[in-house]
């Protein structure tokens, strides 16, 4: 059987793998044209979950807290990519962006048209592509966009090298914290190096900064029209005066190492901003067509765990497929799919919906 997953992340590559230890032969369309080496933020990772969906033994470079394993998203992604391409039956191709998908049916397969021309038949289609997804449009046309949940992520990894001599680093184990300073809400934790170092001083000071109060300069820079949001900021691309204000703002209210690092970060051009957004799904199948992670249900990671349920989608999925010996079977098992996941996927959108309007609540009394 043959597979189409677009979107070569985290949960695409995961789904790659586990698909394909099914015998299932899968191809990956990834738009972005090459791996990068320090893109993204950190995130935390439940290895044992990943292990257990993934069938892979070895562990990818993570930091061990006390509470979680943490990892940047470059580093997950290139590992999962390795193992991935490593595999008999995965291949990648990578700049290839899918314009359209149509879900087939029983008797006919499902077709994927990318903007380069090119067309790929399928047996199944799994829409892999993130919050803002285009497999979506094949299998919820009536629900298709995702919405701005009304805040602004700020964002950026801090090389524990770079900062200065006279600030104390955290020690190995420390947990992730959080911190409430008038409408913001700033979140800390440690993962390794650009290349996956763990020891104290080879670490990144990773930051995510809450801001609900950036709408105006989303839509000033086409960002985000009506609920919808397009992109987010490229670090380097913040207005001075917004730069300044968050500054002033870190170097009075946040607690040290986290202000340090901010200062250096927005000094040299390395924060980013990433708008969260919201998607509660309605529906995760359609004939020939699924979605799975932030494609099928995207969340703010104040309610944490969205590559977790990624995680799961692609553990049901496997779970349905594996008795699979026709093609034909894979609509009905697509729907078995979506009854496992429908529930639980909606839910946790739903618990990030009332956790963002309880915060914005708060944030703008
Ligand atoms: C600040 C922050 C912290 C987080 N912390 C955690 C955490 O601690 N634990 C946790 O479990 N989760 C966490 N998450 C959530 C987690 O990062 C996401 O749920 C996860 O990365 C989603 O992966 P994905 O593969 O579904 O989507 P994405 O990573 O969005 O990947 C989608 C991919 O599809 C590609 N693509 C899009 N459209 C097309 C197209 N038309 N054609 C071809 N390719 C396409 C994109 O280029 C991209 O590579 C966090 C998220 C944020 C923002």
């Amino acid at each position: 059987m043959q597979c189409v997953v677009v979107g070569g992340s985290l949960v695409g590559l995961s789904a790659a793998i586990a698909l394909s230890r099914l015998g299932i032969d899968v191809t990956v369309l990834e738009r972005s044209p090459a791996r990068t080496d320090d893109g993204g933020g950190g995130l935390g990772v439940d290895v044992a979950l990943l292990g257990q969906v993934t069938g892979i033994a070895e562990q990818p470079p993570v930091v061990h807290g006390v509470d979680r394993d943490t990892t940047a998203w470059h580093l997950l992604q290139g590992w999962l990519e390795a193992q991935a391409v490593g595999r008999a039956g995965v291949a990648l191709r990578r700049g290839t962006q899918v314009t359209s998908v149509s879900p087939g049916n029983e008797a006919e397969p499902a077709a994927v048209v990318t903007r380069d021309g090119g067309s790929y038949r399928a047996d199944l289609v799994l829409g892999a592509d993130g919050a803002r997804s285009t497999v979506r449009q094949a299998v919820d046309p009536e629900h298709p966009g995702a919405r701005y949940a009304g805040v602004l992520l700020w964002r950026s990894l801090v090389d524990e090298r770079a900062m200065p001599a006279q600030v104390a680093l955290p020690a190995a184990g420390e947990p992730s914290r959080e911190v409430y300073a008038g409408p913001y809400r700033l979140v800390t934790y440690l993962v390794p190096g650009a290349a996956g170092e763990t020891g104290v001083g080879h670490r990144r000071l990773n930051l995510v900064w809450y801001d609900p109060q950036q709408g105006e300069l989303l839509r000033d820079r086409g960002l985000l029209e009506g609920e919808t949001i397009h992109g987010s900021l490229a670090p380097g691309t913040l207005p001075d005066p917004v730069r300044e204000c968050l500054a002033e703002f870190a170097a009075a209210n946040w607690p040290s190492p986290w202000r340090e690092a901010l200062e250096l970060a927005l000094r040299d051009g390395k924060v980013f901003g990433t708008p969260i957004v919201h998607y509660k799904p309605n529906r995760m199948a359609r004939d020939r067509a699924a979605l799975a992670g932030d494609a099928a249900h995207a969340a703010s990671p104040m309610v944490g765990g969205g590559f977790r349920q990624g995680l799961y989608d692609v553990g049901a999925l496997t779970q349905v497929l594996t008795p699979i010996t026709e093609a034909a079977d894979i609509p009905a098992a697509l729907g078995r799919y979506q009854a496992l996941r429908l529930r639980p996927a909606a839910h946790h959108v739903a618990v990030s919906e009332r956790a963002t309007a309880a915060y914005l609540a708060h944030a703008t009394q």
